[in-house]
């Protein structure tokens, strides 16, 4: 028993083996820095990839989301626009600025940012006189937001989106890539991301002059002179050349990777279709989700378990499975900044935080080890619907 019991992941890295090849060239040719030819081309790979103009690479997706509000020149007391259904991530880089974070809630269609709640908080800021200086707009657990109706409200009153798209990288909209229809797009490559090079972002946009001065301030914001002169604050904020190199042999699979986290929550859907109660994150018309994880939520109002007895649940058989994230509004550190929620009736985000769960969909998953999640899952709601059935 001990011997199958081995640990299931949420989602864990999944090395191609051709990783070496590129750190190993960092090595003989000693760019151990964070620049270099991995690092120019990862950022090459990329924006092809995706389709956009040109793209940075960074330390993190946190780095990038922090660089694109410089850029945008958010300042201290400026108001951004975050969704509230996020990783804290998201958020804490206008904290950095000292600027006035405003969360907005989602919708159930793609759990993401609901336009009626975004033309609500821009109302009241327009009323005010005082307009946000972005809008940051994630894609969540790989499913894109309604970027048409987002895009012509922030269009409408001249505010320029960021996508945090960490979560999203494969996601296509519309017939494009996620992360490419707003002025500025962020990818992750932390470790537990549809890819990673370990740890490290990507700030990718259609305007080039604006990435040149994100690299400037990235790279400590030194001035051309001939000694170090600094007229700016910047950033180490780099991705190292080995690094890249992980990144370059890594998005080369990234379109498989997208297949097998599609076919992880085929099968999820499959097998566990017997459980009424389980609603699973829909894929909005027009779009292509990554299902970078499986994710939904628990439909019941006579709830015989909670998401959080199922998580416990399944620790027991050592498999990490996790809730969905708790709102930013909701968080101890940011709860006193201003919320507009999907409707008077409904706080979607809250909802999904109180019913929501995502399973383990690593691509290095194997077949057996997706039968023990789905074995285990189907044993408790059983155990759980014949004692709630009797009353116990
Ligand atoms: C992972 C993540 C980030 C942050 O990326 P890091 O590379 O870990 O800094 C930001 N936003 C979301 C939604 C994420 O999931």
């Amino acid at each position: 028993m001990e011997s199958n019991n081995k640990r299931i992941y949420l989602s864990s890295p999944h090395m191609t083996g051709n990783e070496h090849k590129y750190i190993n060239q960092s090595f003989e040719t000693n760019w151990i820095a964070p620049l270099g030819p991995n690092v120019d081309r990862f950022e090459e790979d990329l924006s092809q990839y995706v389709g956009a103009k040109g793209a940075l690479a960074v330390s993190s997706g946190t780095a990038a989301i922090h660089l694109a509000l410089r850029l945008l020149n958010v300042q201290a007391g400026d108001k951004v626009f975050c969704s509230s259904l996020t990783f804290v991530a998201s958020a804490s880089p206008i904290l950095y600025q000292q600027a006035e974070p405003v969360f907005i809630d989602s919708e159930f269609d793609t759990w993401n940012m609901s336009p009626e709640a975004l033309k609500r908080a821009f109302m009241d800021a327009e009323k005010e006189g005082n307009l946000p200086k972005a809008v940051i707009v994630v894609h969540l657990y790989g499913q894109n937001a309604k970027m048409d109706e987002i895009m012509e409200i922030c269009n409408f009153y001249q505010v320029p989106v960021i996508e945090d798209a960490a979560e999203s990288l494969g996601t296509t909209y519309k017939g494009r890539k996620s992360g490419t229809t707003g002025k500025f797009g962020v990818y992750s490559f932390n470790g537990n991301k549809i890819i990673t090079t370990s740890g490290g972002g990507m700030l990718v946009s259609n305007d080039k002059v604006a990435l040149v001065k994100g690299k400037f301030l990235a790279s400590q914001a030194r001035d051309n002179k001939p000694y170090y002169q600094h007229s700016e604050l910047g950033y180490n904020y780099r991705m190292s050349n080995i690094l890249a190199g992980i990144g370059i042999a890594q998005l080369a699979v990234i379109e498989d990777r997208v297949k097998q986290k599609q076919a992880v929550f085929q099968r999820y859907v499959q097998e566990l279709n017997n459980i009424k109660e389980f609603v699973f994150m829909p894929e909005y018309q027009g779009t292509g989700h990554n299902r970078w994880l499986t994710t939904l939520f628990i439909d019941s109002n006579q709830l015989s378990f909670t998401p959080f007895e199922l998580v416990q649940e399944l620790e027991k058989e050592n498999i990490e499975a996790r809730l969905v994230w708790k709102p930013m509004h909701l968080q101890p550190l940011l709860n006193k900044f201003k919320y507009y929620q999907h409707s008077n009736q409904i706080s979607v985000s809250s909802y999904l935080f109180e019913r929501g769960l995502c399973l383990p969909s690593g691509t290095n998953m194997t077949e057996e080890e997706q039968s023990r999640v789905i074995e285990a899952i189907l044993s408790f709601v059983s155990r759980r619907k014949s004692r709630h059935f009797i009353g116990i």
